[in-house]
């Protein structure tokens, strides 16, 4: 996608790959059953799949890290997770505010070797990523950022956690997870801040990767540089969450 980022994802569930004389970093481990298209596609571009040395997540719900356990087991890689949502992949998703009650929710648990706050970097072999804490959609959602070298300058690439608020998400009133609307509001601002040139996200169709890909395939090195794209989706989805805010808010009778 850009210098040495890969996209080792399927159609939808973004999966990112970063390449780096010490080792690789995994973003997004998906679905257990995903863990296999995963490692072809990190193979496919010639790199050793137990090479990967560190494995990073978009937020602790099982479309991103159901199959961590697993890749840890293959790879050996250390597991770095955002504070909120470090418990909630230890336990397989039981402590997961709104999902966690339901045992076929639950995926494997794994050890977090490392856990993240706001704005920690996580290095390796020269590339430095920053863990920018979106919260809301999880207690712990983090959306990645890093800089790419680009002939003189630095392409900003940020990943998005997620911005979405679920069906079924209790923004007003949530006992398991009071502060949920003021910690939606944060992620915005936070959001809003960061410089974007390559716009990518947990899932690909945050940033449009179905348009985007056949026109980088074609050759078009530039197909995932869109910062109006990142303004218009965060705009979008914050305008999104405060009409659901502004639904909850009035007062039933
Ligand atoms: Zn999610």
């Amino acid at each position: 996608m850009a210098g040495n980022l890969y996209y080792v994802g399927s159609e939808d569930l973004g999966s990112y790959l970063i390449a780096t004389p010490s080792g690789l970093i995994l973003i997004n481990s998906a679905f257990e059953a995903s863990v296999p298209l995963i490692r072809k596609s990190v193979e496919s571009l010639g790199f050793h799949f137990s090479d990967i040395k560190i494995l990073l997540i978009s937020h602790a719900h099982s479309d991103h890290c159901a199959g961590s356990a697993q890749i840890i087991h293959l790879t050996g890689a250390k597991y770095y997770v955002m504070a909120g949502d470090g418990s909630v992949v230890e336990s397989g998703g039981g402590t997961d505010f709104q999902y966690g009650a339901k045992k076929s929710n639950r995926y494997p648990p794994a050890h977090v070797d490392r856990v993240l706050h706001d704005g920690d970097k996580v290095s390796l072999g020269g590339t430095v990523l920053t863990a920018h804490l979106t919260p809301g959609h999880t207690r712990g959602t983090t959306t990645w950022t890093l800089d790419e070298p680009e002939g003189s300058r630095f392409l900003h690439v940020v990943i998005v956690g997620s911005p979405n608020v679920n069906p079924g998400y209790k923004l007003v009133g949530n006992k398991v997870y009071p502060q949920i609307a003021a910690d939606y509001k944060r992620g915005f601002a936070v959001l809003e801040k960061l410089p974007c040139d390559i716009f990518l996200g947990a899932h690909g169709s945050y940033f449009g990767l179905v348009g985007k890909y056949p026109r980088w395939k074609d050759g078009d090195k530039n197909a995932f540089i869109d910062p109006a794209g990142y303004k218009a989706y965060i705009a979008d989805r914050e305008q999104a969450f405060e009409k659901e805010l502004q639904r909850q808010s009035v007062p039933k009778r």
